[in-house]
C-alpha cells in the first residue's frame, strides 16, 4: 500500500465528480489538479449501468455534458468527444439533442481516460 497526500478527495466518477475534475483540470492550478484524487468503485466508469438499453437516450440534450455549459472551448466537450471517435457526423444526423445513453456513458469514460 502507498500513501499519498491529497487536497480533494472525490469519491465515484459519475457525471457530478467528472465535471468537478474536469474544472479543477481547467482551473491552471496545476498543484490543485496534482493533489486531487477521483475514487471509483467499479473497474470501469458507466454512466447508470443499469439503464443502458441500446435504444434508451438521455432525457437531457448534449449541451448538458459535463462542461459545455461552463466552458465551450473545453477539450471536454460531448462533440470533442464524438470528433475525436469519429463518430460526430452520425451523431448530428440523427437529429436530435438527446444522444443515446450508453453514448454518453462512453463519453464519461473517454473524459476519465483523457484527464
Ligand atoms: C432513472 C434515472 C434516470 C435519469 N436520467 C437522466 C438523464 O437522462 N439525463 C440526466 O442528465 N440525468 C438523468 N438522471 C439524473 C442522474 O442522477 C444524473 O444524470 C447523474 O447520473 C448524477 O451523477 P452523480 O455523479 O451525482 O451520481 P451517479 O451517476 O450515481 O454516480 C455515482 C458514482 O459513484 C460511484 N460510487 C458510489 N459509491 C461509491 C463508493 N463508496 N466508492 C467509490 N465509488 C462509489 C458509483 O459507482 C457511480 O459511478 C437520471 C436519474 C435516474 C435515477
Amino acid at each position: 500500500m502507498t500513501v499519498r497526500e491529497v487536497g480533494v478527495l472525490a469519491i465515484g466518477a459519475g457525471p457530478a465528480n467528472l465535471a468537478l475534475a474536469v474544472a479543477i483540470e481547467e482551473s491552471g492550478s496545476p498543484e490543485l489538479a496534482a493533489g486531487t484524487l477521483l475514487l471509483e468503485q467499479s473497474p470501469d466508469i458507466k454512466w447508470q449501468r443499469d439503464l443502458l438499453m441500446p435504444w434508451a437516450r438521455s432525457q437531457v440534450s448534449f449541451l448538458k455534458d459535463l462542461v459545455t455549459l461552463r466552458n465551450p472551448s473545453s477539450r471536454f466537450t460531448f462533440l470533442n468527444f464524438l470528433h475525436e471517435q469519429g463518430r460526430l457526423d452520425e451523431f448530428v444526423n440523427l437529429g436530435t439533442f438527446h444522444p443515446y445513453r450508453w453514448e454518453f456513458s462512453d463519453y464519461l469514460q473517454w473524459v476519465a481516460t483523457s484527464l
